[in-house]
């Protein structure tokens, strides 16, 4: 798993379970970027923006990492 750091918090990215619902880059652009290297932005949300938008992923791809 990869990790993305935000205050006390991190995305955690495991890319061998995205299904490529694409959910997370239509929620949150700002900070969900797949062209880009690295392709999450966490700078780019609040924290609480960022938690209810991993929320939404259906794979369980993105998680939330205390
Ligand atoms: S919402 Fe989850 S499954 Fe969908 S593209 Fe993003 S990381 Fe992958």
């Amino acid at each position: 798993m990869k990790t993305y750091p935000k205050e006390e918090i991190k995305i955690g990215w495991q890319p061998e379970k995205c299904t490529h619902s694409a959910n997370c880059v239509k929620g949150l652009s700002a900070v969900f970027k797949p062209k880009d290297q690295p392709w999450i932005h966490p700078e780019n949300a609040s924290k609480q923006a960022i938690i209810d938008q991993v929320a939404k992923c259906p794979s369980g791809a993105l998680t939330i990492v205390q």
